[in-house]
């Protein structure tokens, strides 16, 4: 477990994250701005992905959709106290890697791995 105030601090810039990406979707997405209505940006910020139209995502910005999911489940690991773990082999994800890329799910090695795996498949 990572101490408690380097993942308030990671909490709080994936929660950071997460608004910019929801403003970009308001600016970029008429139907996604209507859906949203008038709720504050403190308010959009617990809005999950998966709630937010099948529809709306395909129309909006695949990668960004795609960073939306790894923030949410970055911050859905801090409340299991799962942080800063690696989803796949377990090992503990160094500091600076979390700095860089607070929403990272993977350690160096697997996330290296992966790629080459989908490099393989041609995809
Ligand atoms: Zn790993």
């Amino acid at each position: 477990m990572l101490d408690k105030v380097f993942v308030e601090e990671m909490e709080q810039k994936l929660l950071e994250i997460k608004e910019s990406i929801i403003k970009q979707f308001m600016a970029e997405d008429e139907d996604f701005k209507q859906m949203v209505g008038d709720m504050s940006i403190k308010d959009l910020a617990d809005v999950a992905a998966d709630d937010i139209g099948k529809r709306q995502l395909e129309a909006l910005n695949h990668h960004e959709v795609k960073t939306l999911r790894l923030v949410e489940s970055a911050i859905s690991r801090i409340h299991n106290e799962k942080y800063g773990r690696c989803l796949s082999c377990g090992t503990k994800i160094p500091k600076e890697r979390l700095r860089a890329i607070p929403y990272a799910l993977l350690c160096i090695t697997c996330k290296n791995g992966e790629e080459k795996h989908h490099r393989h498949n041609g995809s």
